[in-house]
């Protein structure tokens, strides 16, 4: 399910999500450690793309992936139902088998992140790439 929302083969553009998220793989490892150890509190949130987003929260034992809206009137992003979240066991399932993934998958082991991109080298481009401003 995680894929609905990270990678689609009908759409290239969630390649670019899925490069994002091996990007952050170890930033989120490390706020899951945070989370473990509850010694502090945890609020990470990470943009992926297209209005998707990472997020580990103290209290909820698991990794978020989710779509986030902005409804109208605010300036400030609303989780919505689509997504899924991960616990703990299952989040170091998908960490385990990224690499098989990425052997499956040669696409997805070679997508860089869409910010990346050699079109993406002007303020005007970006601003209306829905990947990178999704709202
Ligand atoms: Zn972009």
């Amino acid at each position: 399910m995680i894929f609905t929302y990270l990678y689609s083969n009908q759409s290239y553009l969630h390649n670019y999500r899925w490069a994002q998220l091996l990007l952050q793989l170890d930033e989120i490892e490390r706020n899951v450690s945070m989370l473990l150890s509850e010694e502090e509190d945890v609020k990470y949130q990470n943009h992926l793309g297209g209005g998707v987003y990472a997020s580990v929260t103290s209290h909820f034992y698991c990794v978020d992936f989710r779509r986030f809206f902005l409804p109208r009137g605010t300036t400030t992003a609303k989780p919505t139902r689509r997504g899924v979240a991960l616990r703990i066991s299952e989040f170091k399932q998908l960490h385990n088998v990224i690499a098989s993934i990425n052997t499956d998958f040669p696409e997805l082991a070679s997508a860089i992140p869409c910010y990346l991109q050699q079109d993406h080298n002007s303020q005007e481009t970006v601003a209306v790439c829905r990947e990178c401003c999704q709202f």
